[in-house]
Formats: structure tokens, C-alpha cells, sequence
């Protein structure tokens, strides 16, 4: 049966990096709803207007603006053998959508990976982040900085830094995490769903303990 695979984190735990990694790794889409509201304000689309001011500002758009928008987009052919979830679900109500939505759907329970890491590197990790405008791959300056400052290794693109990069959005984005986000660990723990993960180290290393995870999960 296809499952999902959500993968819950502080900001700059290194989730979109990870599941960049690992979908291309299982070969099944990355979904990252952070990067499907970046895309309709680059598009400047409505929705992505609407979303653009509260994500610049750090604050999470309306979950009744964000879950049909993963309906959507988990409904596509290229999902029906699984997909990774990358920034949703960010509250309870989205995780409670999120059951009903797999169960209609017909896809089993989701597996959902905590990346734990130490509040005090999240800040280094979101400030030093850099993002390939063409590819979408993640460097930070401090811990994996591109071999030619301002460019991507891949395909030379223009490194840029997120809008909500900065300290004050930081601080609220890291707010909205601690009372919005954290309570969905307890809520997946107690349907057992829940695995924790070591965030630490070079990202080679949590990449082999997330797929070690997955596979002894016996997924896809
Ligand atoms: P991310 O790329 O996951 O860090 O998301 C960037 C921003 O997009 C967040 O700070 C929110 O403003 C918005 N966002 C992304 N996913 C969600 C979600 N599931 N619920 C609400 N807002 C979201």
C-alpha cells in the first residue's frame, strides 16, 4: 500500500535538504509546501500574493488555504506510489485533514521521521542558507558553502537568500514551531507513527539514518 512520509522539524532542522535527497534516493516527488507557495508568489498568482506577506513576516498561512492545496497535489499520478512531506503538516488540524485525506484516498498510515537538532544551530543553519533559483539545491556559507561563492555547483545558478531568512521572521517562524508544529509529535507518537532521528553531523550521515529508518519500516 502507498505511504507517505512526513518529515517533521524545527525550521533548519535540514528537511527540504534531506528530502531532496531521499524522494530522489526512493524515486518518489518531494512535496514541500514551503516551495509550492515560494513558486505561486515568484508566479505572483493570488494565492501566492496572500501566502507572501505572511511567509516574509514568518507566519504560517491558513490551514484552510494550505490543505486542499496538498490534496491536490497528493492526488497526481507521480504520488500514487508514495510521496515525502516537507513542512506539512504544521498544526493539528492540518495532521487531522491529512488522516481523513489518506483514508479517502486509499494510502496507508504515514511514516513520520523527526530531524532533531540543537536549537542553538537552527539559527546558523536558516541565516547561512542559500538556494540555487534554478535547481532549488540547499547550500548554507557556514557548513556546505558552494565552491564558487554566489553559484551553484549543479548548474551555476544565482545562490539567493529566502525572504524570511532574517532574524525577526526567524523568531516568529521558530514561535509558530514551538506552539503550533511540536504538539504534532505527541500526535503521532501516540498512533506510533513516530521516529526520531539524530539531526547532527554532516548530511551524508543523517541521510544514511533516515533511509536505514525507511527501509527497516520495510517502505516501498
Ligand atoms: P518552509 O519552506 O517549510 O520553511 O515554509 C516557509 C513558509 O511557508 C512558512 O513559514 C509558512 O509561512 C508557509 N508554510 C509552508 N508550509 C505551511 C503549512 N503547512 N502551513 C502553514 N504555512 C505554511
Amino acid at each position: 500500500m502507498a505511504q507517505i512520509l512526513i518529515f517533521l522539524g524545527p525550521p533548519g532542522a535540514g528537511k527540504g535538504t534531506q528530502a531532496r535527497v531521499v524522494a530522489r534516493e526512493l524515486g518518489i516527488p518531494h512535496v514541500s509546501t514551503g516551495d509550492i507557495l515560494r513558486e505561486a508568489a515568484r508566479k505572483k498568482t493570488s494565492l501566492g500574493l496572500a501566502a507572501k506577506a505572511k511567509m516574509d513576516k514568518g507566519e504560517l498561512v491558513p490551514d484552510d488555504v494550505i490543505s486542499p492545496i496538498v490534496e491536490e497535489r497528493l492526488s497526481r499520478p507521480d504520488c500514487r506510489e508514495g510521496a515525502i512531506l516537507d513542512g506539512f503538516p504544521r498544526t493539528i488540524a492540518q495532521a487531522k485533514f491529512l488522516d481523513a485525506m489518506l483514508e479517502r484516498v486509499g494510502f496507508g498510515e504515514p511514516l513520520v521521521l523527526n530531524i532533531q537538532v540543537a536549537t542553538d544551530s537552527v539559527i546558523k543553519r536558516l541565516t547561512g542558507r542559500r538556494t540555487c533559483q534554478a535547481c532549488g539545491e540547499i547550500y548554507n556559507v557556514y557548513m556546505n558553502p558552494p565552491r564558487h561563492g554566489g553559484i551553484c555547483d549543479k548548474d551555476g545558478g544565482r545562490l539567493v537568500q529566502r525572504a524570511d531568512d532574517n532574524e525577526e521572521a526567524i523568531r516568529i517562524r521558530l514561535k509558530a514551531y514551538e506552539q503550533d508544529t511540536l504538539p504534532l509529535i505527541d500526535y503521532y507518537q501516540r498512533k506510533n507513527a513516530l521516529r526520531q532521528v539524530d539531526g547532527s553531523g554532516d548530511p551524508e550521515a543523517i541521510t544514511g539514518r533516515l533511509l536505514s529508518l525507511v527501509k527497516t519500516h520495510d517502505y516501498l
